[in-house]
């Protein structure tokens, strides 16, 4: 909010609800939606895990994921040290993480699991909660007061996916669930580029990025498969 609360305050436009159906290509480029279109010499492209299909280049090597958060009742000061006594934010080691934190007003807030290929989950506690249970068992009888599901977009690599179509599309996504800090960094170089300092960006347009191995079909349950696999060995310690 505060965001784009700064970008109005500088003259730029924001229309919600809006979405791009359709870029044609060309200098200048136009981007459609179902109420209108927008003709522009650079089209920056920063949809992520909800691009869809718009860009044909983008899907191929990047894969849409959720995933879901619980948030406690408020907790009593006691029951809140017990979990986090030095109030430390966590992002265990696994390689399907769990990540959590204690709120301003001491509720728990856990987060955790992935659904590939991003469908929306019918009942978010019966996925996080166990896990949260695991990790915190004396939250047994404490009840859930919110819970939401998001989607991220996975690289391969786990690094973001940054360059160029054509002359003058843009593009900046995949921070691979951690994209709160990297994506302002983007925000700058993606503003270099356009003033012809291409420096910065280039470093990251440089990245390899393959294709997630089996095609727009199995790329999914090739990588539940691999996501099983690694979780058998967090299990185990491995
Ligand atoms: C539940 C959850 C917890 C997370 N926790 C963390 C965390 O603790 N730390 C961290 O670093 N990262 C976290 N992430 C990841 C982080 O949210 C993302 O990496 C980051 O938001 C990516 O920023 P972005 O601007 O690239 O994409 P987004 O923030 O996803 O923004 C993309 C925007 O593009 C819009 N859009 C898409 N397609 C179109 C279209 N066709 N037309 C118009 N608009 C379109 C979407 O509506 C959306 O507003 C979490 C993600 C989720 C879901």
């Amino acid at each position: 909010m505060g965001e784009a609360a700064a970008v109005e305050s500088l003259g730029g436009k924001i229309y919600e609800q809006s979405a791009v159906v359709n870029i044609e290509r060309g200098e200048p480029a136009k981007v459609i939606t179902e109420q209108g279109s927008v003709t522009a010499n650079f089209v920056i492209v920063a949809g992520n895990a909800y691009l869809g299909g718009l860009v044909p280049e983008l899907r191929a090597k990047s894969m849409p994921c959720g995933t879901q958060v619980i948030t406690t009742e408020p907790l009593s000061e006691e029951l809140a040290a017990s979990l986090l006594p030095q109030d430390y934010c966590v992002e265990d080691c696994n390689y399907l993480l769990d990540y959590y934190r204690l709120s301003g007003d001491k509720r728990l807030i856990y987060g955790g699991g992935v659904v590939y290929g991003a469908r929306d989950p019918a009942d978010i506690d019966a996925i996080i909660r166990p896990k949260m249970l695991k990790t915190f068992p004396q939250l047994a009888n404490v009840k859930i007061d919110y819970r939401w599901t998001g989607n991220f977009l996975l690289t391969l690599s786990r690094l973001p996916q940054v360059g160029r179509i054509g002359s003058n599309i843009y593009y900046s996504q995949g921070c691979s669930g951690h994209g709160v800090t990297y994506t302002h960094l983007a925000g700058k170089l993606m503003s270099e580029v356009l003033k012809g300092q291409a420096e910065r960006f280039d470093a990251f347009a440089s990245l390899p990025h393959l294709p997630f191995p089996g095609g727009h079909l199995m790329s999914i349950p090739f990588s539940a498969l691999g996501a099983w696999y690694y979780s058998v060995r967090d299990k185990f310690g491995i």
